[in-house]
């Protein structure tokens, strides 16, 4: 979004030099610590003999005895044979405790890059540890293209298939919805090609499988032919915007918006097949508005009525960005500054209802300032897929990454909950195996087909148990 720091500044500045401030109230809220308890943003200390792992934002840590990082089929096979438990990492940008193992790690990035593409059908073969940027580069060497992207790309395959990870599109289902098929090592070291007619059961737990059923090391993916973008970000009153949710996600190919908490106005972004010359992607001011909005939050946050003035004084209305350019340059963007992270997928009919009420409640509490995103995706069909039973609208808070996000489960997961919602399984949630199994028709399937295919609990870690309701002894 371009809304540039320098506007929300310059605004702050004009206003702060217009309004006498209540000294009082000021020097309150500028004394004002925002670091939550025990955030510390090192690595845990790793005793001999063992090694430090720490997800994307830090919240998730573990110190296994190894972080195996297998270059064949052969040497994954031995490492799985060594250890007692094994977890698989991608790119460690979930945040919930998937990855964390006190055994093993299992890192599959040497499985990577494009093994075989074929224009004529779409299909193309590739490593489960490939980033999706590179998929998508040499994807696009071959004419093909993913249909969809999440907001960042440097998450593996295999890592973002498995927790169901997607993008934005009233018609674009989740990343795996794609997979023709996968090639997995299971935990008594057998590798199998599965596909929906060879072992119906395993495809539709395996798309989305957590990596509790084993190690993926290949997809076979169903790909479309290379297409071009085009990205309108436009800022207006959250009001007007939402009325216009349902309309916008039919008309435009990827529609989503973020809110800007405590400031009433939003920004929507649509891309758009594009087939003429393309502009290249207008460097965005991301960064710079989360700045912004940071200060705002800083100088001004015990004053709602002030900071909501001050924001829609400041605030660029209107298009601020238009471009075009190849579809893997424009839906993906960086993420330098952290955060951490729930996200909700809402049957699509309780959608605006529940976000209404998610930003009371996130606007009842003074000190966050963070854009929340809002998206819509398609339905499929795997089983842990949160988006199998219809369309859904995933509402996303965020907190900077040194600060509280307790509130998350507090106050925000059980309006979540109370519309029907299902949590991202990389994202924060709090849920069990009670909970999901009445969220899920085939969550039983799943955890019987787990039990039988790794009855020594080779893949499961405390969270998983958790999920799973099984017992876990380390
Ligand atoms: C900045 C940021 C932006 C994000 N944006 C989006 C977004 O736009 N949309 C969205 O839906 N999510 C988003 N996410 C969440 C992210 O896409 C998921 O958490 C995803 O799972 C991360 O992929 P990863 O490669 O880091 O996998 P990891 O987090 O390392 O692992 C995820 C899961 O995959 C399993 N796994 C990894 N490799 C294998 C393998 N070879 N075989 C079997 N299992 C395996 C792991 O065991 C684990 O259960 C975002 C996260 C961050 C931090």
């Amino acid at each position: 979004m371009s809304t540039t720091r320098r506007a929300v500044l310059l605004g702050t500045a004009g206003l702060a030099a217009a309004v006498a401030i209540p000294g009082v109230q000021y020097a309150r809220w500028s004394m004002k610590d925002f670091t939550r308890d025990g955030y510390d943003p090192g690595l845990p200390p790793a005793p001999e003999g063992e090694v430090a792992w720490t997800n994307w934002s830090g919240i998730q840590q573990s110190t296994p005895k190894q972080i195996a990082v297998p270059a064949s089929e052969a040497d994954l096979a031995n490492a799985l044979a060594e250890a007692r438990r094994v977890r698989p990492v991608g790119s460690g940008h979930s945040f919930t405790g998937l990855v964390p193992s006190e055994h093993m790690i299992v890192d599959a990035s040497r499985f990577s890059g494009l093994i075989s593409a074929d224009a004529a059908t779409g299909t193309a073969t590739i490593g489960a540890g490939t980033r999706i940027r590179q998929a998508a580069r040499e994807l696009d060497g071959a004419g093909l293209a993913l249909q969809n992207l999440p907001d960042v790309d440097v998450q593996t395959l295999a890592g973002s298939f498995s927790t169901s990870t997607h993008g934005t599109g009233r018609t674009l289902q989740p990343l795996h919805a794609h997979i023709e098929g996968f090639r997995i090592m299971l935990a008594d070291g057998t590798a199998r090609d599965v596909s929906a007619a060879s072992d119906p059961d395993l495809f539709m737990a395996g798309r989305v499988s957590l990596g509790a059923l084993g190690v993926i090391t290949q997809y076979t993916l169903n790909c479309v032919p290379t297409y071009n973008l085009k990205r309108r970000v436009w800022v207006e009153k959250l009001d007007t915007l939402l009325d216009q949710v349902m309309d916008l996600s039919q008309q435009h190919r990827n529609f989503e918006f973020y809110y800007f908490p405590f400031t009433g106005y939003a920004a929507g972004i649509s891309h758009d097949i594009f087939e003429g010359e393309v502009t290249g992607r207008v460097p965005d001011e991301d960064e710079d508005t989360l700045a912004g909005l940071k200060q705002l939050r800083d100088v001004f946050g015990w004053s709602t009525w002030l900071r909501e003035r001050i924001a829609a004084g400041s605030l660029p209305k209107g298009l601020i960005e238009e471009s075009s350019d190849a579809y893997w340059k424009l839906l993906a963007t960086a993420r330098p500054t952290k955060f951490n992270e729930m996200e909700y997928h809402i049957p699509l009919e309780n959608g605006l209802t529940c976000l209404r009420e998610i930003i009371a409640a996130l606007e009842s509490r003074n000190d966050t300032f963070f854009p929340m995103e809002i998206r819509i995706t398609a339905p499929d069909d795997a089983w842990l897929s949160p988006f199998n039973d219809g369309p859904r609208m995933s509402i996303a808070t965020h907190a900077a990454v040194d600060e509280p996000y307790d509130y998350f489960f507090s106050a925000l997961e059980p309006i979540h909950r109370a519309h029907g919602g299902r949590p991202h399984w990389g994202k924060l949630h709090s849920l069990g195996k009670e909970e999901l199994i009445s969220l899920y028709p085939d969550f039983q399937n799943f955890l019987d087909l787990r039990a039988s295919l790794d009855p020594e609990g080779k893949f499961l870690n405390p969270h998983l148990a958790h999920l799973f309701g099984v017992d876990f002894d380390a």
